[in-house]
């Protein structure tokens, strides 16, 4: 459980020591140059300097441990970042824009584009380092599905075109999911070699790109589910880690953000993914999830791009 009554979700001193600690574990170090000496950085205490400034006695700039994070240069109290990704690490399904605006007293637009920053640095994919997900004896289930596109509350409108997400599950570990333009051999193919170990079992229904896909990997089964076909060979055979996911995903993305726009699908998956990877059954709590995911604004300025206001989603 986290505690909303923590000071660091109300004073953003509070909130900057907590970062301070979790950011710079042995003492600040230079976002611009690297270093770390403590006896070569210096706290600025002067009346006129904000609050958690340093200088760099090697480079000579001044650094905060905001710089170089999504936070940078943000005009929103601190405490209310981490209170906000408190909120959306929390539970299984996040928080909207919405909800924040109302919440914790922030503009619409500016919760919604704190939103946005806060799951940019929920993207990981650190498995491709350690050989992919799964290895030698283990499974991973391959499943795509479709987001939205429904024709409900859409009389006299066209409705939206469906987006397709690709999900790469090791049953009792991670999942890597990908927004895709469509599902076939060419889009599909590519995303599930270089992210899953070729050692695996690999479990996919039955559509006919897997089998060729298939083929590369050490061993590879197939779901009928038109034949009510679900759990073959003594719950060996199936992809039901993967439809438990998307039912998360969807449930989240209807109930909580009602629809997302096919720019910004990406961002939903990487924070539905990261809580996954992070989730208790793993032992991973709401305050290390939080923890994690705030580790991961770090060097995240400089690959940010400001999504446009006018496609709010
Ligand atoms: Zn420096």
């Amino acid at each position: 459980m986290c505690d909303l009554t923590n000071p660091i979700f109300t004073d953003a001193e509070k909130a900057r020591e907590h970062l301070e600690a979790l950011y710079w574990p042995d003492g600040p170090a230079c976002r611009h140059c690297g270093n770390a000496d403590s006896s070569r950085i210096t706290k600025l205490m002067g009346k006129s300097t904000r609050p958690g400034v340093y200088k760099c006695n090697e480079c000579a700039k001044p650094f905060s441990v905001t710089v170089g994070t999504a936070m940078e240069r943000s005009k929103i109290p601190l405490n209310k970042w981490l209170l906000v990704m408190h909120l959306m690490m929390a539970g299984k399904k996040g928080i909207s824009a919405h909800q924040v605006h109302r919440m914790v007293g922030l503009s619409y637009q500016t919760a919604w584009f704190m939103c946005h920053r806060l799951r940019e640095g929920m993207r990981d994919m650190s498995h491709k380092a350690t050989g992919g997900l799964g290895g030698t004896s283990k499974i991973v289930e391959v499943d795509e599905t479709y987001i939205g596109g429904k024709s409900r509350n859409r009389a006299f409108k066209e409705p939206a075109p469906k987006k397709a997400v690709l999900s790469l599950i090791e049953r009792g570990g991670h999942i890597a999911s990908f927004h895709i333009a469509n599902v076939s051999y060419e889009m599909v193919r590519p995303l599930v070699i270089t992210n899953v170990n070729r050692a695996s079992a690999l479990m996919s229904d039955e559509s006919s790109i897997y089998p060729k896909i298939g083929d590369e990997f050490a061993d590879h089964r197939t779901i009928n589910h038109s034949a009510n076909e679900y759990a073959r060979l003594g719950g060996y055979v199936h992809i039901n880690t993967a439809e438990n996911f998307y039912s998360i995903l969807k449930r989240g993305i209807v109930g909580i953000y009602h629809s997302v726009s096919e720019a910004h699908l990406h961002r939903y998956i990487a924070e539905f993914d990261f809580r996954y990877n992070n989730r208790s059954g793993l032992g991973i709590g709401d305050v290390e999830r939080a923890a994690k995911a705030m580790k991961g604004l770090e060097g995240k300025r400089l690959t940010y791009r400001q999504p446009r206001e006018a496609t709010h989603a």
